[in-house]
């Protein structure tokens, strides 16, 4: 069997240069996520807030932390201190707090626009439509401890592969049309995290430039 630092580097070779690797961390050990540090691996995903909250201190520091699940607005504060990245946004409701609990630390977090495609999957995140209307009438200078980096999409669970593409293409256009409506000028509104172990050649092919993989690095979870 791999070892996780032979699966990384194996995957590092596949990935483009410009395109992040997230390593997704969940249910996984510290000595686990240690070993893909060793092997040069900086950031890393979690999506429940407790196991996050739980394992950040026992890690090194120069970890850039990446919160991917859902989240709820009373749980920020305690990711707050500490979370780097957060690709999950699905309401103005969580950007306020994030906002508001990044504001206490003297931190601004890099944030996702969580954007729903996939059919049968996750119902958070706003749909195209949606996205799009929120951002043309909100006013984002309200939030200047949150930077709004991009957005974020999950595909389909499947091995259709028309299928998983068609909605990745989906999320690219979203993005392009954010990024010449509501964040035209905003050099830094760059990124669309798709694609996970299964599914992240095609999201690259479709334009992904942050990638969030985890059994493909850690093995299956239980
Ligand atoms: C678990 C998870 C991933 C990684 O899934 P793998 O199939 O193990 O690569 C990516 N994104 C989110 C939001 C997740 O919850």
């Amino acid at each position: 069997m791999k070892s996780i630092a032979e699966r990384l580097d194996s995957l590092r070779r596949q990935i483009p240069m410009h395109v992040k690797l997230v390593a997704v961390s969940k249910t996984k050990s510290k000595d686990e996520i240690l070993e893909a540090y060793h092997s040069g691996q900086r950031a890393f995903g979690e999506n429940y807030v407790q196991e996050m909250v739980a394992k950040q201190p026992l890690l090194p520091p120069e970890i850039e932390w990446h919160f991917i699940g859902h989240l709820q607005t009373n749980k920020v504060r305690s990711i707050a201190p500490f979370v780097q990245w957060i690709h999950s946004v699905d309401s103005e409701k969580l950007l306020a707090e994030i906002n508001t609990q990044a504001a206490k630390h003297h931190r601004v977090i890099h944030c996702l626009l969580q954007v729903h495609v996939a059919v049968e999957e996750t119902k958070f995140g706003w749909d195209n439509e949606e996205l799009t209307a929120f951002c043309g009438r909100a006013d984002f200078r309200q939030y200047p401890f949150v930077n709004i980096r991009g957005i974020m999409g999950m595909a389909s669970f499947s091995e259709d592969e028309k299928l998983v593409r068609s909605e990745f293409q989906v999320i690219k256009k979203c993005f392009e049309e954010l990024k010449t409506t509501a964040f035209k000028g905003k050099a830094d509104f760059t990124e669309i995290s798709m694609g996970m172990s299964s599914d992240w050649r095609w999201a690259v092919e479709e334009g992904s430039s942050m990638v969030r993989i985890g059994s493909a690095i850690f093995g299956a979870r239980n």
